[in-house]
């Protein structure tokens, strides 16, 4: 019973049809764990009332014999999306005081795909019938690299307890790597799906800007945020994306696009390829800034290995330039937090949210009700943002980040044309250093976006990036390895990442203890 419990979501769906465990049993088994591992702060909340009513259902459509690949498996969701507290007992807090126990009337399109209920309002029939254990912690309004930007507390890494999960989806990384819950929902904005899959040894896919629905996650920038998956392998993640993506009307960035089956992509076989040879033909670019002097050792030495791996399958790995790479951090850090201030007007102790007991009038409930409801980090950056937004700084800052956005995107196409270089993918370091201690950025919020360097750049793109387990590098911490693929190109990242996990074993490495 116990080794069920730990599998992915492959082996749960076929554990469940095989009538090995029941849906019910499950998700018992799963909430006693999550329990017992409290202290790592992973999870803000279950409802075990809720969650078992589902699994019920679940097991009668298994019974019926109506139930699809992903019914009754347990999942939980980043607190970033909004999930009917109606329907499901859990509050919707985004990690920010600002929304402590805020009960949300509906259910983000995400949340609706992958559940229990009917999917109704995200215009697509049933859900795929997952069960919500509950909801797990973030950095406040996804704003942070570490975690510890939570008003609820930080989470710890399952790897080294010392040290930060990476964020902001660091409970949802911290809960699939302490096998609490098989997967869980992430949001990435400048790498928060990415990053923390690369601090605690999981598998994580941002998939192009519009793919999956914004519509009830929670915004904080809204050109660049965007969910996915996060599990133990490229192929619970194919079978997520499938569920959770797809056009939706209620999101005007959505793109109009049909259903994709992204595990048939992921199988699908490359023209001249082998079974020894999985990718024989597929080029893979190496950005030279993605490999920097001042990259750590250890993490340079893992990635290396993946690639030497991929090699071996039949990639060939071609050295590209990326020559804006660093460009992207003031890029970001100015567009992400123009985007924040707006977003986070909303919050006015009026129509959501917390509200001051005691103001003079209104102009000083306002004030209040922010200055109490928002943390230090959220704080900055809508200063940063109002600020590069305000007339005489908005040409300067502002504009001219929009216009170095553009090039950084037209960098990648000159990789992926098909001239001299004609990249299917790039490669490199999710992030410069494995996983750090708690508190040791101390007061510099800098060393922390200085770290983004090598997810900014698809992000600002709106291209997919996936975070693959590349090994253990120093103090026995997780390395990703960083694929970037060409828009809507899911299917190779998915196809690569799976073939890799083929021939290692890198992907199913476990945290001591869990
Ligand atoms: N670390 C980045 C930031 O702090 C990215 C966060 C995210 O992707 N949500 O903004």
């Amino acid at each position: 019973m116990t080794a069920v419990l730990k599998l992915g979501v492959a082996g749960l769906s076929r554990a469940l049809a095989a009538r090995e465990i029941s849906s019910v049993e499950l998700t018992q088994g799963l909430l006693a764990g999550i329990d017992a591992h409290s202290d790592l702060g992973a999870f803000l909340c279950t409802d075990a009332d809720h969650a078992l009513a589902e699994a019920r259902a679940a097991d009668a459509a298994i019974a019926a014999g109506s139930a699809g690949p992903l019914t009754g498996v347990p999942i939980a969701h980043k607190d970033i999306f909004v999930t009917d507290h109606a329907r499901s007992g859990l509050p919707s807090t985004a990690g920010s005081k600002m929304l402590a126990g805020y009960a949300s009337p509906f259910d983000a399109t995400v949340v609706a795909r992958l559940g229990a209920g009917e999917a109704g309002p995200a215009g697509r029939g049933p859900g795929a019938g997952m069960v919500t254990l509950g909801k797990l912690n973030c950095d406040e309004f996804a704003m942070g690299s570490s975690n510890e930007n939570s008003a609820f507390g930080p989470v710890l890494n399952p790897w080294d307890r010392q040290r930060v999960p990476g964020g902001s989806s660091g409970g949802s990384a911290a809960a699939v790597a302490a096998r609490l819950v098989p997967a869980a929902t992430g949001t990435d904005t400048g790498g928060s799906i990415r990053q923390p899959a690369s601090f605690t040894g999981i598998t994580g896919i941002k998939p192009t800007y519009g793919v999956c629905s914004r519509y009830g996650m929670i915004a904080f920038a809204s050109s660049l945020d965007q969910a996915g998956p996060m599990a133990r392998s490229a192929e619970d993640c194919a079978m997520l994306l499938s569920a959770m993506s797809g056009f939706d009307a209620r999101d005007a960035t959505s793109a109009e696009r049909p259903p994709q089956d992204y595990a048939a992509l992921m199988r699908k076989a490359r023209a001249g390829a082998s079974a020894a040879k999985p990718l024989q033909g597929l080029r893979v670019g190496l950005p030279k800034e993605f490999f920097p002097a001042a990259l750590a050792a250890d993490v340079n030495g893992a990635v290396r290995a993946a690639l030497a791996e991929l090699e071996k399958l039949g990639a060939t790995l071609v050295d590209v330039s990326l020559p804006r790479t660093e460009l992207s951090i003031p890029v970001y850090y100015i567009i992400a937090p123009a985007e924040a201030s707006s977003n986070l007007g909303r919050f006015d102790g009026v129509k959501f949210g917390h509200r001051a007991a005691q103001y003079a009038d209104l102009m000083e409930m306002y004030k209040k009700s922010r200055a109490e409801g928002f943390g230090p980090e959220v704080k900055r950056r809508i200063m940063i943002g109002t600020y590069v937004l305000s007339h005489g700084y908005y040409d300067a800052y502002y504009l001219q980040a929009q216009k170095l956005r553009r090039m950084i995107a037209d960098d990648f196409q000159a990789c992926f044309s098909a001239g001299a270089q004609g990249c299917d993918l790039i490669a490199g370091p999710v992030a410069p250093t494995v996983a750090w201690k708690l508190g040791e950025q101390g007061d510099d919020p800098l060393q922390a976006y200085l770290a983004d360097i090598f997810t900014l750049p698809a992000s600002l793109a709106g291209l997919p990036g996936m975070s693959v387990p590349a090994g253990l590098g120093a103090h026995g911490m997780p390395v990703g390895l960083q694929l970037i693929g060409n828009y809507f190109d899911e299917g190779t990242l998915l196809h690569t990442a799976h073939a890799l996990q083929q021939a290692t074993d890198f992907h199913l490495r476990t945290p001591q203890g869990y």
